[in-house]
């Protein structure tokens, strides 16, 4: 496997990175394994500084990071930004709110008094994609590093500018040695690392197939995981939806990041009377997005982040058109250079079509009519991904009961949320288990230790 960056936008080649050896990796886990024996006693707080030392840089140098993503996964450069943005924010969230999140709880146990302390476990390992390259990392490493966990990172090998981008910022921000360490590494390595025992946890953020290995191995050696993967996230028009509030966000809702969200709208599920509206209207907004180079600002669609992405989505769309789908917008060719891949919108997809099971991980809109609320309900459930779902109604509160009945890890009702530090991230069913950001997000790899004194 090699860790090269590839321009998406002119499939150049930029840089060959070479793999770290067994030696390298031996002395990341040594140095993360003695770094969380002496967290294990250090306070939370004690952590706090160095962490907004690393947002500060990252603030500091946000352009400059923000062009690596540019220029090797082919994201907008003003989405970029707001990559690095919400980085920093998520790093000082926890920066502040760690300490609290994880101070002892007092228990009135019939022995004596007790306490719930939060220690950390050990080195855990990140096994992060491409798509949001700091962010995914970001996740995993703020809430964890203040929890004491030491970690060693596995990260997508069309990203390792970034990934190396990371790690120096770390070691700008002077955290010792083992704090974090980045690794250029094949899948054996990565078994080698999960089954290693001063390693106590993974994180995984990408593609069932990858989860599903990596979980496998986590199991095996008995060590914790979290998985945060896919999602065929369902957008619910109801009838008295507000169409001029949807019609601010649609766009974004499909294309941002050139639509490689594991939580972008996917499936816009809309109730006869608005069908045709939201056809239009996603018409219009596809339509209107301009392709191009993701340096420049007019640009307002992004490539692919590989040309081999480019040919397995175009492959999707050409598989639910030979099933059956109508191709009500784009190409089914995608004959532009390199990554670059034209928006496309499929109606018509009935269930023994292979692309209503499919997760399309670009700028590809499915839509689907139903006569009433509760087949709306039972279409957004019908999927064996449980990730993120959004509900248009006129009413919030009745719009709210429908939210809660979409089976998935979080629901935004009239509104196309994003990401936030403090809200909870995470799915179920086939899109993963755990949650990531927010108080809970900081647990995962915890040990809650009860100290019962008599
Ligand atoms: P992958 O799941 O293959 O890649 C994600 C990460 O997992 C990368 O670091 C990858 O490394 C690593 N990985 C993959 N297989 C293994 C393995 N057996 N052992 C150890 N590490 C592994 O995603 P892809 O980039 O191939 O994208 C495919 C699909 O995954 C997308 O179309 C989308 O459906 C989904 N996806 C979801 C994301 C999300 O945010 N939930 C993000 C990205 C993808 P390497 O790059 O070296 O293969």
């Amino acid at each position: 496997m090699s860790y090269q960056t590839v321009n998406p936008f002119t499939a150049e080649v930029i840089k060959t990175f070479d793999n770290h050896d067994d030696a390298y990796v031996e002395n990341a886990l040594a140095k993360g394994h003695a770094l969380y024996k002496k967290w294990r006693n250090d306070p939370v707080e004690s952590r706090a500084a160095a962490l907004n030392k690393v947002a500060d840089v990252m603030a500091e140098k946000a352009d400059e990071l923000a062009k690596i993503l540019t220029l090797e996964m082919g994201k907008r450069f003003s989405e970029a930004q707001g990559e690095v943005a919400i980085s920093v924010a998520i790093a000082r969230y926890y920066a502040k709110n760690a300490a609290e999140f994880l101070k002892p709880k007092e228990i009135a146990s019939a022995i004596g008094p007790a306490q719930t302390i939060s220690r950390p476990t050990g080195v855990l390992l990140m096994v992060e994609p491409w798509n949001f390259p700091y962010y995914q990392i970001m996740r995993v490493f703020a809430p964890n590093y203040m929890a004491g966990n030491p970690m060693v990172l596995k990260h997508a090998s069309n990203t390792p500018m970034a990934a190396d981008a990371f790690e120096k910022l770390v070691q700008e921000a002077n955290l010792p040695e083992g704090a974090f360490t980045n690794l250029f590494i094949d899948y054996d390595q990565v078994s080698q690392i999960i089954a290693d025992e001063r390693v106590q946890g993974v994180a995984l953020t990408g593609s069932e197939r990858a989860g599903q290995l990596v979980a496998s191995e986590a199991g095996k050696n008995m060590k914790q995981s979290s998985l945060e993967l896919g999602g065929s996230d369902p957008f619910i028009v109801l009838d008295d939806a507000d169409l001029s509030e949807i019609k601010k966000i649609i766009s974004g809702a499909r294309l941002y990041n050139a639509g490689q969200v594991c939580t972008s709208s996917k499936r816009f599920i809309v109730t006869e009377k608005n069908y045709d509206a939201i056809v239009d209207m996603l018409k219009t907004a596809f339509s209107e997005a301009k392709l191009g180079d993701p340096m420049l600002p007019e640009t307002t669609l992004a490539p692919l982040s590989t040309v081999k992405a480019k040919t397995n989505l175009t492959k999707q769309v050409k598989a639910a058109v030979e099933a059956g789908a109508t191709l009500a917008f784009g190409d089914v060719e995608q004959n532009q250079p390199a990554a670059l891949f034209e928006p496309v919108i499929l109606t018509d997809i009935t269930k023994e079509n292979p692309a209503f099971y499919q997760e399309f991980f670009g700028p590809v809109g499915q839509v689907y009519k139903v006569r009433d609320e509760a087949e709306a309900i039972a279409l957004a459930n019908d999927s064996h991904y449980g990730l993120s779902g959004v509900v248009f109604g006129g009413s919030a509160e009745h719009a709210a009961e429908v939210a809660s009945q979409i089976e998935t890890g979080v629901v935004f009702v009239n509104s196309f949320g994003g990401t936030l530090p403090e809200l909870p991230f995470g799915g179920v069913k086939n899109s993963g288990y755990g949650r990531e950001l927010g108080d809970l997000g900081i647990d995962t790899f915890v040990n809650k230790e009860t100290i019962v004194t008599k």
